[in-house]
């Protein structure tokens, strides 16, 4: 089992957890990593041998809290990487990820730590999502996606790193972290908001693409 293997379950486990019920399912997995029930099955045996994951067949898993540790020291890497390719080497914020998802497994504690400190030991990656600290502390957020709220002002947080075309019209958009603007019009029967820039801008955007964005109330 390759270790790229078993870091991206890992990931994946520790993402589901945190964004749902608590209650993690082989499905769940197998539907987020486009593979096979029952190839998610044979990995989660191999990571319950390995102490990572408590698992029984057919009733649920969680990650232990060796899992949990190895799980978020991949999401360090992740971020910070991704902050480093924007921050350093100038990339887009719409085409890090990719690049985070294959460095992520195979850059040095030493290289890290040395971005981690020329970064001035950031505490968010540049989609807004928070980065553990060395021993794996996260800062939580109370962040809700904008299809969930009502008209008033409000202020991006995070935005999902995953979908590079989103990211793209987000910024064309200015739509950015950080930015401010007042949620006008919310129409989630035929799925379409409208907010208003400080700029005076007016923005349209659907329901899907309001998923993706997470806002607090200013
Ligand atoms: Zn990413």
């Amino acid at each position: 089992m390759s270790s790229s293997t078993v870091e991206n379950y890992l990931k994946t486990i520790l993402r589901l957890q945190s964004g749902g019920d608590g209650n993690t399912t082989v499905g769940d997995i197998a539907r987020e990593l486009g593979v096979t029930p029952g190839t998610v099955s044979m990995m989660m045996r191999h990571l319950k041998e390995r102490g990572l994951v408590s698992y029984v067949p057919r009733r649920g898993l969680s990650l232990r809290p060796e899992g949990e540790a190895e799980a978020l020291k991949v999401v360090r890497r992740h971020r910070l990487i991704e902050l480093f390719l924007v921050e350093v080497l100038k990339l887009d914020w719409s085409e890090v990820h990719e690049e985070a998802e294959i460095l992520e497994h195979v850059i040095s504690d030493r290289l890290l730590d040395r971005i981690d400190t020329m970064l001035g030991s950031p505490t968010r990656d540049p989609h807004g999502d928070p980065i553990p600290d060395r021993n794996g502390a996260i800062v939580r957020d109370s962040a809700v996606p904008l299809v969930e709220v009502d008209a008033g002002d409000y202020r991006v947080v995070r935005v999902s790193d995953e979908d590079s075309a989103l990211l793209g019209w987000l910024d064309e958009k200015g739509l950015t972290i950080g930015e401010e603007f007042h949620l006008t019009h919310s129409d989630r029967t035929a799925g379409i908001l409208e907010l208003s820039k400080t700029s005076g801008k007016r923005v349209q955007l659907g329901i899907q693409v309001a998923g993706q964005v997470f806002v607090e109330a200013v």
